[in-house]
């Protein structure tokens, strides 16, 4: 091992792992397809976890829509609700590789379970470990990385999804404070969640211009969460509309600057970007590997369906997808751009979504049982389309992105 390099034992909830750090070395910037020990050791933890504690309860929490509260709380214990927070406010330090490995491990077993815990640390927990003042981190951090508490992040509106340049939620100065008012969908968690990132207009004339971003504690006075949406994807996740009727936020509680609020928001969604393509393949690999495993047994025309050919075929291009995602995904993770985030989640959530179809297709009628791992794969792939920016939006951005760099927009 070099010099430079400490061996670290860290903690890690009730798992304890061997981790080696680069002392002074800032965070990789080149794509390596080789992962560093303390990327391998987070891997191995959370495929046991998803092994042990996901993977058998992952249908019956789908089919009854219930949140995976025992879950969460295991995961707070290893320390994966804080998972790139700094460890002086309780997080583990990892770096977002790391974090993308521990999603896509989890959405492997409970898709519902790791989107939970992606939109929790890339839009929210990393928001105010990266961007936030001291005093908001005590408030808005410490509780969020070992104490159970689980953080939102509100940007969508009614009549504002993939044009966030809209919103209406408006935002007014009175003394001290910010007044908030207005509407919020399908905000992930905010049923069960303690605080939220919430984005509004001072000027509306001022288009994206005029945006600011506010820490609100969910239970503060105004603030009134809506029923749960019931949805086809990820069911044992929550989302709804959070209405804000004259909320008094303290002006420190503003993350950033006034007009920083835009810029806020796209930092955190190149971000949670990266969540979301992991997610989306462990969707991938849960279908591939429940497709192999039931094409190893099922008997034919008196052989295993995967020595037909048709079945074979089927079997390669899910394993040429999931890999080109994953290995997309991870470039996205070490290396953070907006057309890196949008090329890896528009790959991983197609490659879910035709995974999941060749899934149910090798499963034949048994891939449309609820007795089955194949029909919640099927369903949860499609929501990693429309969740996190949609797929369209997202080929709009590489494009854009591509012919900046050659000078030719
Ligand atoms: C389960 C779930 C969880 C969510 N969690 C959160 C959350 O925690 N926080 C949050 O803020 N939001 C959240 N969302 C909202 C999500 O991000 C939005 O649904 C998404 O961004 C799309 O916005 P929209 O639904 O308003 O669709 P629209 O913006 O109305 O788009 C509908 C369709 O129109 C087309 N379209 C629109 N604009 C363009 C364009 N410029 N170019 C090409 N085609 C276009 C696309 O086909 C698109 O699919 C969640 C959504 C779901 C379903």
């Amino acid at each position: 091992m070099a010099s430079s390099t400490a061996m670290k034992s860290c903690k890690v909830g009730l798992l304890s792992l061997q981790c080696s750090r680069a002392v002074g070395v800032s965070t990789i910037r080149s794509f390596t397809t080789q992962l560093t020990d303390e990327q391998a050791s987070i891997r191995a933890m959370v495929q046991k976890f998803t092994t042990e504690q996901l993977k058998p309860n992952a249908q019956k929490l789908d089919l009854e829509g219930r949140f995976p509260f025992c879950q969460i709380k295991q995961l707070t214990h290893l320390g994966l609700m804080g998972a790139t927070v700094d460890e002086d406010y309780g997080g583990l330090g990892l770096d977002y590789l790391s974090l993308a490995i521990a999603v896509e491990e989890l959405s492997r077993g409970c898709a519902s379970t790791g989107m939970i815990l992606s939109i929790h640390n890339f839009l929210y927990a990393n928001l105010v470990n990266e961007k936030g003042t001291p005093e908001q981190k005590d408030i808005f951090l410490r509780e969020f990385t070992r104490g159970g508490s689980i953080g939102c992040f509100a940007l969508s509106e009614p009549d504002a999804g993939s044009d966030v340049a809209s919103i209406r939620m408006t935002a007014t100065p009175d003394g001290d404070n910010w007044i908030l008012n207005g509407k919020k969908s399908w905000v992930t968690s905010a049923i069960e969640g303690s605080a939220t990132a919430v984005f509004a207009t001072f000027d509306p004339q001022l288009r994206h211009k005029g945006l600011a971003c506010f820490l609100v504690p969910l239970d503060a006075e105004g603030v009134f969460r809506g029923k749960k949406e019931p949805l086809m994807s990820v069911r044992a996740a929550t989302a709804c509309d959070l209405r804000l009727e004259q909320v008094r936020v303290p002006r420190e509680y503003m993350v950033g600057e006034l007009g920083e609020g835009f810029k806020i928001a796209m930092d955190q969604l190149d971000q949670g970007r990266i969540g979301i393509a992991a997610h989306a393949v462990g969707i991938a690999q849960a279908a591939l590997d429940t497709a192999i495993n039931y094409a190893k047994e099922r008997v034919a025309f008196g052989k295993c369906l995967s020595r037909l050919p048709s079945v074979k075929d089927r079997l390669t291009d899910m394993s040429i997808m999931v890999e080109s995602a994953r290995l997309l995904t991870y470039r996205a993770a070490t290396d953070v751009s907006t057309k890196n985030s949008a090329t890896a989640k528009y790959v991983a959530s197609r490659a879910a979504a035709a995974a999941a179809d060749h899934c149910v297709q090798i499963l034949g009628g048994r891939g449309l049982s609820i007795n089955y791992d194949a029909e919640r794969l099927y369903r949860d792939a499609r929501g990693t389309q429309i969740y996190g920016g949609v797929t369209d939006i997202q080929k709009r951005l590489i494009g854009h992105y591509l012919l900046k760099e050659h000078d030719a927009l």
